[in-house]
């Protein structure tokens, strides 16, 4: 990838790009995770890249839940100053990303301190720290696609385990095969301090 590619110069080629990573496995619905009856809607009154919900009946698009959501920025933008301050050894200054990608130093001061909020809650920080209390909990969603036994119960969905930390209200979600120890406890370890 490199400063060229349209995901850096075209909203539309971005959003394309931030579905095929964060649905990579299907559209679900970032308000009730429903996977089943996510449509696109696709009139010429609809803004692009949004979907509807069957399940619960909300719209919404890509960014829901990201910390590109609600912004007036480009979407191509935020992927570029993301990709600046990923790539950067020296990490980058909301000043240089004011100047490099052509917004208002106080969107891009804004821009910094969200990208740079993404990136430390990276998966790479353990939860609950210094003493602190993180919840755990599982609960089952939609239909996983490589079930094949029979449907009942809950079987047939999927296996989400989530963990929240008390304090910082961080929360944390994984779609595992199986709710055992052995699929659980690794999660745990990785992920709590
Ligand atoms: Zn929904």
């Amino acid at each position: 990838m490199n400063l060229t590619d349209p995901i850096f110069t075209d909203k539309d080629a971005a959003r394309e790009y931030l579905e095929r990573q964060r649905w990579a496995d299907g559209v679900y619905c970032p308000h009730c995770g429903g996977v089943d009856k996510c449509k696109k809607l696709t009139g010429k009154f609809h803004r692009p890249g949004l979907y509807q919900c069957g399940d619960c009946r909300k719209q919404f698009t890509v960014t829901v839940g990201t910390v590109f959501e609600r912004s007036k920025v480009p979407l191509n933008k935020w992927l570029l100053a993301t990709f600046l301050m990923a790539s950067s050894k020296k990490g980058m200054s909301a000043h240089q990303l004011h100047r490099t990608i052509g917004v208002t130093y106080k969107t891009a001061w804004f821009m910094w301190h969200r990208i740079r909020e993404a990136m430390r809650s990276g998966s790479f920080s353990p939860m609950g720290g210094e003493g602190g209390t993180v919840e755990s909990d599982e609960t089952f969603i939609g239909t996983d696609p490589t079930y094949k036994g029979s449907r009942r119960v809950y079987h047939h969905k999927m296996k989400v385990l989530s963990l929240v930390d008390r304090e910082t209200g961080e929360a944390r979600s994984f779609v595992v095969d199986k709710l055992t120890q052995h699929d659980v406890v690794p999660i745990l370890k990785e992920n709590i301090d």
